[in-house]
């Protein structure tokens, strides 16, 4: 099975290398604006093939795409010196209008996967973008609140000396300073996380989860600070959606979407849990939250929301 990458920066290629890792696919394409860059991360991706998975990697232009299940779409180009977070968003609103119909006119079935930043914003565009193309609107599938949702369950297992894989709660939101930790839902082990605490004696007050929440909520603006990008997480993060994608696995995550109404905010790109299956987003599971999570969540849709009609506003 056919996976495509554009943008073959430190996001692209550590998705391909994410893949290679866990065998997910059988070939992968590795597309960018810049062919060279394209073509030495696809080698050097090949070559650690052989000890992980027999796989094929190469680099190409869009017609390269032809047959791709899913495509990772994590171009985009950076803030430069005095450019405003406007500006640095109509310049990646340029990319994606010229990229998402070039994917799509080689890979009209392949189900989008958006990586680039900001996310919620992106996917809204690529699926404008997608639909003019006449692709359905299921197909485009942004990374959203993935990573966070694994940030929040990693940080809160360390926390409860617990195993994260039993333990569910949920980012839901915009993926940024505005995301909602949604604790009155978040179980462990099958119970309340406030039964789990007392069966184990453990004391989670107000204190301690405002610090998880800050770790969390502000894990890649301190990952910046010290390295200057992330990337393995996001790049995980990246594989095993495609991995649901490619297995028609019906994993419930939190990636965004084109979503009629949340909270009250009308036509909005957000993240909430989605069942996701071979053919993008099945179901949209709207998590009965409490007053003070939704007034949250309404305020988050809001951000995104006055980001899209700025660009709007702007001709983007
Ligand atoms: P990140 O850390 O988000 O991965 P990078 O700058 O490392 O950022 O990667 C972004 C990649 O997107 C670069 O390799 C760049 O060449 C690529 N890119 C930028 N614009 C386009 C475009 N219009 N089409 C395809 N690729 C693009």
């Amino acid at each position: 099975m056919k996976i495509g990458v554009v943008g073959s920066g430190r996001v692209g290629s550590t998705a391909a290398f994410a893949l290679i890792q866990r065998g997910i696919g059988g070939e992968i394409v590795m597309v960018d604006y810049d062919p060279k860059r394209a073509k030495a991360e696809a080698a050097d991706l090949l070559h650690a093939t052989p000890f992980a998975q027999p796989m094929r990697v190469i680099s190409g232009d869009y017609d390269a795409l032809a047959g791709a299940r899913a495509v990772i779409l994590a171009a985009g180009v950076g803030r430069s010196a005095g450019e405003t977070r406007l500006q640095l968003l109509q310049r990646n609103a340029g990319v994606f209008k010229e990229v998402v119909p070039k994917v799509l006119k080689y890979a009209p079935n392949a189900v989008l996967v958006i990586a680039t930043n900001p996310v919620d914003i992106m996917t809204h565009l690529a699926a404008r973008y997608a639909a003019e193309m006449g692709a359905p609107a299921n197909h485009v599938i942004g990374s959203g609140t993935t990573l966070d949702t694994a940030r929040f369950r990693a940080i809160l297992a360390r926390t409860l000396d617990v195993d994260s894989r039993h333990v569910h709660g949920y980012v839901v939101g915009e993926h940024g300073d505005s995301e909602v930790l949604t604790w009155s839902r978040t179980t462990v082990g099958g119970a309340p996380l406030e039964e789990f605490c007392e069966l184990r004696n453990i004391k989670l007050d107000d204190a301690a989860r405002q610090q998880i929440d800050e770790e969390v909520r502000y894990a890649g603006r301190d990952i910046i600070a010290g390295k200057g990008a992330t990337f393995y997480g996001i790049g995980t993060a990246l594989a095993y959606i495609v991995g649901n994608i490619v297995n028609d696995q019906r994993s419930v995550l939190t990636v965004c979407t084109p979503l009629a109404d949340v909270a009250g905010v009308k036509d909005v790109t957000v993240s909430l849990p989605q069942l996701v299956s071979g053919q993008g987003v099945l179901a949209t599971f709207p998590l009965p939250l409490d007053d003070e999570e939704l007034t949250k969540l309404a305020a988050s849709a809001r951000v995104v929301r006055d980001a899209i009609d700025s660009l709007d506003a702007a001709g983007a």
